[in-house]
């Protein structure tokens, strides 16, 4: 029986609480979004965890909904106080999951998702190994390219940042439990929800 160490000084078995951490991962513009908030709307028992970012909101984000946005300094400080479950810079933005409403969730038997990069679904993926780790694929690098350019709210530093990352990460899909095209909308979201449900 594996037993989760929180930083509360807490302990909880994995075994005596159904609740579990999924993560999704894969490289900007793949459609990770749409499909979570899909998969919500059907799986309302999931609860999403809101990250917390230095990026500068786009718009039509709302704040405590797609992420809480602070600032750099605040940001630090939280680091400093070991507040988030894990956290990542991306793209020269800094990104971390809240600590505290995760595992509160994880006590009470819910099931979370956290949708990260990487480096942060590698932090969490060695914090708790039973995690259920889901990478999405795009159909091709080129239909990649074209979904981040189209969505056309970052600048052309930015995009070329988000492009080589994405290299990067695709590199490191076969480190997930499982990997997801997301070529047609409808089949990724039924295969989320068979790897998920059964
Ligand atoms: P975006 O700026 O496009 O919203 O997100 C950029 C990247 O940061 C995406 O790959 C997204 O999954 C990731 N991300 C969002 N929230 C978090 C977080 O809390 N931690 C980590 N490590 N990555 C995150």
């Amino acid at each position: 029986m594996q037993v989760l160490s929180l930083e509360s000084g807490a302990t909880i078995k994995e075994s005596t609480y159904p609740g579990k951490l999924i993560i999704f991962t894969g490289p900007s513009g793949v459609g990770k979004g749409s499909l979570m908030r899909s998969l919500l709307e059907r799986h309302p028992e999931l609860y999403y965890s809101v990250s917390v970012t230095t990026r500068p909101p786009r718009p039509g984000e709302i704040n405590g909904k797609d992420y809480y946005f602070i600032s750099r300094s605040k940001f630090e400080q939280l680091v400093g106080k070991r507040e988030f479950l894990e956290w990542a810079e991306f793209a020269g933005n800094y990104y971390g999951t809240p600590r505290e409403p995760v595992e509160k969730q994880i006590r009470e038997g819910k099931s979370v998702v956290l949708e990260i990069e990487l480096e942060g679904a590698r932090q969490i993926r060695a914090t708790f190994p039973s995690t259920l780790s889901i990478f999405i694929l795009p159909p091709s690098f080129k239909e990649l390219e074209k979904r981040i350019r189209g969505r056309a709210k970052d600048s052309e530093e930015a995009i070329s940042i988000r492009l080589r990352r994405a290299q990067a990460e695709i590199h490191a899909a076969n480190e997930f439990d499982i990997q997801i095209v997301n070529d047609d909308f409808e089949t990724a979201l039924n295969s989320i929800e068979a790897t998920l449900f059964g």
